[in-house]
């Protein structure tokens, strides 16, 4: 189906081809025709979906069909979003999909001079992107007015619930019209999104485009058995023998990413540990000192992780596996990103084959086995017909013969090519 069968207006067309899209993505089939109708909608789709298109577009179309009632300086479509990247990615799209369109848009988010956005608030806008935070400071100095508002846009909302965002949402809400249209953007469903989408939206259209896992075709995926003991010891290996200039690293908990951190650089791999225990002014430095290369590892739990704006990063390793599979997808997604390749390497101990079947059901797929010499449990001595030595969904083979044996011991690529077998649990 083409752009033009969605129903856009030519306007809207000619902006599309000017970007060089020529097919609508997934999300954007779906999305489209229903938020032309004026329908509410639930849509589970990550970043590199098309999503801000998605909604842009008919939200631009809605907008410059109808006669506004907003008198004055009012906003008409509110977008918001979890970080200050995001909004100002967003706002971007509106201003180019927009041109042509007659409607003004601006971006407000924190952290910049608050002066000039009061004076494009002042000068009058159709569609205000913004972050929550900031968004309150204006709306507690009334120089922006969100009475008036007639479509609402929460984006990458499960982020913002991460980022502990829900009760300036909630304050938020209070400022906008109950009669609305509402569009609600999260790459996870989880108890906390189904809440706010329910007090949220009225008889949504539920999207999902992507299972929450194919966001990562160009991240190659590998597990590494080894002992819990040692999986320090060969990730200090592996990032020096790799010479890994920047690697993400994910511990379940907030210790063990201050333990690890420390072990790490004792072994001489430099690393920092960023978690909700530290202060934002710590966590900002690591992060900054992450990014300009000063250290070479940062260690750090899911939350913490999620608030993250790390471009392509080019290692990702799973320290320990997380209890929620989405957020084994969630941590891989921080590589492979912007079309360059990534690796997410997983380190499994015997006691996380369970995580490791979830994760893999979500999947649908198995991951590859590489067992790195020296490290795995139990590698020496062999004691044949131990299920051990078999690689991670192999476990239908209780009693292997001495061949058997070997070549799964040495051969784990068997599971990448999906040789039959049983599920583990
Ligand atoms: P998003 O998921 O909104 O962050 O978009 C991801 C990328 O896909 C952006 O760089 C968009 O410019 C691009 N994009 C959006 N829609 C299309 C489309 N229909 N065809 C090709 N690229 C698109």
């Amino acid at each position: 189906m083409s752009f033009e069968e969605l129903g856009l207006v030519p306007e809207l067309l000619s902006a599309v081809k000017k970007q060089g899209y020529t097919e609508p993505t997934p999300i954007q089939l779906r999305a489209i025709p229903k938020v032309l109708e004026g329908r509410d909608i639930l849509a589970g789709a990550q970043t590199g979906t098309g999503k801000t298109a998605a909604f842009t577009l008919p939200m631009l179309q809605l907008l410059s069909s109808k006669e506004s009632n907003a008198r004055g300086r009012a906003v008409r479509a509110l977008v918001l979003t979890p970080t200050r990247e995001l909004a100002a990615q967003v706002g971007e799209s509106v201003a180019t999909y927009g041109k042509g369109m007659h409607l003004n848009s601006t971006i407000v988010y924190g952290g910049v001079g608050i002066n000039p956005q009061k004076q494009k608030l002042r000068q009058g806008v159709d569609i205000l992107v913004a972050t929550p935070g900031r968004l309150l400071d204006h709306a507690g100095q009334k120089t922006v007015n969100l009475s008036k508002v007639e479509i609402l846009v929460l984006d990458e909302a499960d982020r913002m619930l991460d980022m502990g965002f829900i009760h300036d949402i909630k304050r938020i809400l209070k400022l906008l019209p109950s009669k609305r249209q509402n569009l609600l953007f999260s790459a996870t469903y989880s108890k906390e999104i189904k809440r706010l989408a329910d007090g949220l939206l009225h008889n949504p259209e539920l999207i999902e485009v992507t299972p929450r896992n194919t966001a990562t075709e160009l991240v190659t995926q590998v597990v590494h058995p080894v002992g819990k003991t040692r999986k320090r010891e060969l990730l200090s290996k592996l990032i020096t023998d790799g010479n890994w200039s920047q690697v993400l690293v994910f511990t379940r908990t907030k210790h063990g990413a201050n333990k690890l951190a420390k072990q790490l650089t004792t072994d001489g791999v430099s690393a920092t540990a960023i978690h909700g225990n530290k202060s934002q002014s710590a966590r900002t430095k690591a992060l900054a000192d992450f990014k300009k290369g000063a250290v070479r590892t940062l260690v750090a739990t899911d939350i913490a992780a999620r608030g993250l704006d790390i471009d392509s990063l080019p290692h990702v390793v799973n320290f320990e596996l997380p209890h929620v599979p989405e957020d084994y997808v969630h941590r891989i997604g921080r590589t492979g990103r912007a079309g360059v390749e990534g690796r997410a390497l997983s380190l499994v101990s015997s006691e996380e084959r369970g995580q490791l079947s979830s994760i893999q059901r979500l999947l649908g797929r198995k991951i590859e086995v590489e067992r790195i010499p020296g490290f795995y449990e139990n590698d020496t001595p062999s004691t044949p017909g131990t299920e051990k030595h078999l690689p991670f969904g192999e476990r239908r083979f209780k009693k292997t013969s001495g061949d058997q044996n070997r070549r799964n011991k040495y051969g784990g690529k068997d599971n990448a090519r999906g040789r039959k077998s049983s599920r583990s649990r």
